[in-house]
């Protein structure tokens, strides 16, 4: 199965640095420009807001999944292709998670954290399958990359799983990331 909808995992927060912001927005366009679709939280705030805003200016389809209780502080995203307000944060993540080829976790706090070690362990355990790829845009992740390989160094996750996530540093790498990844389904097809 190829890949096509792209599961965005990234901060709510308003007000980061403005270079992550448009770090954000280019890779909505740039998913857009190369055919992915985006799926993510729903909100208009943040990293989050920027990304949608992106694939929408490309005329991109977005889908987003917000919790009725998040309504309100995180504000959903009103130019989405597809908006669903959904009953819980587990809801949410699930259907994110559901609806997703892959995942790209782009820099956030701790909900982005979280959402990152769901489907990371989901993958060790074998529930899913999907390229899982975290953006480390200007060394945001640094110290999230050093403890993922220190994990495994001191044999607290198998060595096999080392490749479970795969760290770029630019929007650039992960877009062809993906595509390698596209390429390399249609080649076995063959
Ligand atoms: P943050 O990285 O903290 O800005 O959060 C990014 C997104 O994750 C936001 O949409 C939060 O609502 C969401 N989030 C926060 N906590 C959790 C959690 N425990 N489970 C799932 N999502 C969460």
């Amino acid at each position: 199965m190829s890949i096509e909808m792209i599961c965005v995992y990234c901060g709510s927060y308003p007000s980061p640095d403005p270079s992550y912001l448009n770090t954000a927005y280019t890779f909505g366009q740039e998913l857009s420009l190369n055919g992915f679709k985006l799926v993510y939280g729903g909100g208009i705030n943040g990293m989050m807001g920027k990304v949608a805003d992106g694939i929408i200016s490309q005329n991109g389809q977005s889908i987003g999944f917000i919790p009725e209780l998040l309504l309100d502080k995180e504000g959903g995203h009103p130019g989405l292709s597809e908006l669903h307000v959904v009953d819980s944060m587990h809801t949410r993540k699930m259907k994110m998670a559901e609806t997703a080829d892959a995942f790209v976790v782009m820099p956030g706090g701790f909900g982005t954290l979280d959402e990152l070690f769901e489907v990371v362990t989901w993958c060790q355990i074998g529930i899913h399958h999907k390229p899982i790829v975290v953006m480390n845009v200007d060394g945001y992740w640094d110290h999230l990359e050093k403890l993922y390989h220190h994990i495994i160094d001191t044999s607290f996750a198998r060595p096999d799983h080392r490749n479970i996530v795969k760290f770029t540093t630019s929007v650039d790498e992960t877009i062809m990331h993906l595509k390698a990844y596209n390429e390399k389904k249609r080649a076995s097809v063959v």
